[in-house]
C-alpha cells in the first residue's frame, strides 16, 4: 500500500513511534527513524523493518529542538533515500510539576522538543513535499493538549500548539495536495506512562484498559494513506476525551 513511499518518523527508537516505524515498513514503506541517544533501540527497529518487511531504513541521532541540525538531518534523508512522503512528527518529553513550581527550563525544554520540534521537521521537509506536489504530514499531539491535565501545563500547552500548528499547515498546504493531520492518544502503555498504570486517570478510561503503541500506529498509518482528510485530529484514547 506504501511501496515506493519514504517515512520519516522522528522518535522511532521506542514506544509509539517504534510501532509506527514497523507498521509503515509492513505496509511497504522505507523507514528512516530520528532517536536522540538510544542508538541501540534504533537500530534493533530498523533491523527489524528490515528483516521482517524487507524495507530499506537507516537510523539517525538527531535533537529534533536543534533547527540547523534538522535542517542537515533532512538533507541527509534525501541523500540516502532520495526523497520524504510521509513525515510522522512522534518525538516528544515529558517535564511534569505542578503550575506554582514548575521551572523554567522545564517549560522551555518541554516546547522546544514537541513543538519547535515539530515545526522544525515540517519547516524542513516542506520544500520536498512542494516539488513533488504531494507528502502527508503527520503529527502525534495528545489528549492532555484537548482536556488538560492537572500537573502538565507545559505538555499540554505544547501539545496544544502542535494542533493549531496542524491545521494552519493543513490549509496552507492544501493547495499542492499535501495533508497534515494529528493523531492525539491517551493513554498509552510506553515508557513515558511507566508507573501510571494504577493512576486515577487510567481507571477513567471508558474502554477499561491503556492503549498499545499498536493502536496509535494503525491511527498513523490510515493518515498516512489516506487522500482526503486533512486538519483533522484523531482520538486513539479508549474515549477518554470524549
Ligand atoms: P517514549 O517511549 O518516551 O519515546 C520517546 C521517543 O522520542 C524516543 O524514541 C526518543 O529517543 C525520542 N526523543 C525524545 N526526545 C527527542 C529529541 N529531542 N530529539 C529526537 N528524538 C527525541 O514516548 P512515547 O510514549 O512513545 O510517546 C511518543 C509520542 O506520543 C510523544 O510525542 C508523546 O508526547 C506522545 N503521546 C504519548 C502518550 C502515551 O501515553 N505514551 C500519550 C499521548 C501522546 P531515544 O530513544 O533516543 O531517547
Amino acid at each position: 500500500m506504501l511501496k515506493g513511499n519514504v517515512a520519516l518518523i522522528t522518535g522511532g527508537s521506542r514506544g509509539i513511534g517504534a510501532a509506527v516505524a514497523k507498521k509503515l515498513a509492513s505496509l511497504g514503506a522505507d523507514v528512516a527513524i530520528v532517536y536522540s541517544g538510544n542508538a541501540e533501540a534504533a537500530d534493533a527497529v530498523c533491523q527489524e523493518c528490515r528483516d521482517n518487511y524487507g524495507a530499506n531504513t537507516r537510523a539517525y541521532c538527531c535533537n529534533v529542538a536543534d533547527f540547523a541540525a534538522v535542517k542537515e538531518l533532512v538533507s541527509q534523508v534525501k541523500r540516502d533515500f532520495g526523497t520524504v512522503n510521509i513525515l510522522v512528527n512522534n518525538a516528544g518529553i515529558t517535564r511534569d510539576g505542578l503550575i506554582a513550581t514548575m521551572r523554567e527550563q522545564d517549560f522551555d525544554e518541554v516546547l522546544s522538543v514537541n513543538l519547535k520540534g515539530v515545526f522544525n521537521l515540517i519547516r524542513h521537509c516542506t520544500g520536498i513535499f512542494l516539488r513533488n506536489w504531494g507528502g502527508r504530514i503527520i503529527n502525534i499531539a495528545s489528549v492532555t493538549g484537548i482536556m488538560g491535565n492537572a500537573g502538565q501545563a507545559n505538555y499540554a500547552a505544547s501539545k496544544a500548539g502542535i494542533i493549531g500548528l496542524t491545521k494552519s499547515v493543513a490549509r496552507e498546504l492544501a493547495p499542492r495536495g499535501i495533508t497534515c493531520n494529528a493523531v492525539a492518544p491517551g493513554f498509552i502503555d510506553t515508557d513515558m506512562t511507566k508507573g501510571l498504570q494504577d493512576s486515577p486517570l487510567a481507571a477513567a478510561i471508558p474502554l477499561g484498559h491503556m492503549g498499545t503503541p499498536e493502536d496509535v500506529a494503525d491511527a498513523v498509518a490510515y493518515l498516512a494513506c489516506a487522500g482526503y482528510v486533512t486538519g483533522e485530529v484523531i482520538r486513539v484514547d479508549g474515549g477518554i476525551a470524549m
